[in-house]
């Protein structure tokens, strides 16, 4: 079959696959490689483990398949084969990697030459639930892709330059030292916000804007000029806003009580407050943000309503650190495409310059604010992110072989 997949000129194009990999699944988009790459395949084998399922679009079909037992490595090559159709023995040049964690020393993409991957290993203890992960798909990419480019794009990269105040705890400042910082995450997400501003709306992208990634993960950021200054995520990506299933803020002094008293382990307080909080802890239902709205319950209610009180009171403290707000993005699973709890977040903010059209924000549009402070909707594209950065590295290597 003919995909017309050659690049300008005629040349044959190169194709990148990035990859997202978590406890349980491997997402992946297969792009050919460009200034603007273009997306050919996007999908996911999820359910790692004993029954493990493929589900992708390739080209313009849906393809679903059980594969039964299968790991990262499996994971991988089940992408690879069900993508042949439209690789046809040209296996991709470069694989771009999302990893949470780059520490204080990657604010860009970087090469993943085993120095880094071994610097990257060691900061697995700060993201314990996903590093591992991330890096267990890097090691099965380079064992099954040799000859390609390796990169990896950090969800910490974004906010690197942070002023120190925003990335500071109040605790003595060896920690600090020793790397007890507020990192922040979702770094790919505003990375493509600020990017896709920039051009549809410079001005606004010159001045003070909060983004809030509100996914089953969820945070906010606020932004100068396109760059970050500070994330309600910190050390880990437990903290700011409530998420699915992750409680958000919460006072040190509750860990403290919840071992002392209660007698939680460390691995408990672990599966506590990273899977079982947040909207679904506090629904005793769901983290599944539609059926909560749906829901008659009055304990859905009650996570909505807390989880929409944090977001504004998160958005008033970013507005502070910003001196200001310009403009508000909504973007992820929720911001993109629940009315309802944008209207709810934005509901009382007008003293801040945030009124909405309630019209154009029932109706998905991308404007939906009428006061003097922007509303917007952008859908988020963090695989995007991954392959442009992935198509710069290809064209690095071209231009040192020329
Ligand atoms: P992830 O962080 O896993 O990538 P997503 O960005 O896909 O997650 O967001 C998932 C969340 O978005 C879920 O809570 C889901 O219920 C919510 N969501 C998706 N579509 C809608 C919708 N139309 N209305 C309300 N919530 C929605």
């Amino acid at each position: 079959m003919d995909h017309g997949m050659t690049g300008a000129g005629g040349a044959t194009a190169e194709f990148i696959l990035s990859l997202n990999a978590g406890s349980s699944s491997l997402k992946f988009s297969l792009y050919e490689a460009g200034d603007e790459p273009r997306e050919i395949a996007v999908g996911q084998v999820e359910s790692l483990g004993p029954n493990a399922r493929f589900k992708a679009r390739i080209g313009l079909e849906q393809v679903e398949d059980d594969l039964g037992s299968a790991n990262h490595h499996v994971a991988l090559r089940a992408i690879l084969e069900k993508c042949e159709t439209v690789l046809q023995g040209r296996p991709p040049a470069c694989i771009g990697h999302r990893i949470a964690h780059g520490g204080v020393d990657y604010e860009a993409p970087q090469l993943l030459t085993p120095e880094v991957m071994e610097k990257l290993a060691l900061l697995e203890p700060l993201a314990p639930l996903h590093q591992p992960h991330n890096l267990a798909a890097v090691r099965a990419s380079i064992e099954a892709f040799p000859d390609a480019l390796q990169i990896g794009c950090f969800d910490t990269a974004f906010h690197r330059n942070h002023p120190w105040v925003n990335d500071t705890f109040g605790l003595p400042l060896k920690y600090y030292d020793r790397g007890v910082r507020r990192y922040g995450f979702h770094g790919l997400s505003y990375d493509y916000i600020t990017g896709t501003l920039a051009r549809i709306d410079p001005e606004l992208a010159s001045g003070r804007v909060v983004i809030a990634h509100l996914g089953n993960g969820a945070s906010m950021c606020g932004v100068l000029n396109g760059r970050s200054i500070a994330s309600t995520m910190g050390f880990s990506a437990l903290d700011g806003l409530p998420m699915g299933t992750r409680c958000g803020q919460l006072d040190p002094g509750v860990v403290l009580y919840l071992m002392d008293q209660e007698g939680l382990s460390a691995s408990e307080l672990t599966k506590l407050l990273y899977n079982e909080s947040g909207l679904k802890g506090l629904s005793g239902a769901t983290n599944d943000m539609r059926a909560l709205e749906a829901s008659q319950q009055l304990e859905a209610e009650m996570a909505i309503e807390y989880y929409t009180f944090r977001a504004r009171r998160e958005l008033g403290a970013l507005a502070a650190s910003l001196h200001g707000i310009d403009g508000v993005v909504f973007c992820g699973g929720i911001g993109e495409n629940s009315a309802a709890i944008r209207a709810r977040i934005c509901n009382g903010m007008d003293w801040m310059g945030i009124t909405l059209d309630a019209r154009a924000n029932t109706d998905n549009e991308m404007s939906i604010g009428i006061g003097r402070t922007k509303v917007l909707v952008i859908p988020t594209d963090e695989e995007r992110i991954i392959a442009r950065a992935a198509s710069r590295a290809l064209n690095e290597r071209a231009m040192a072989k020329d």
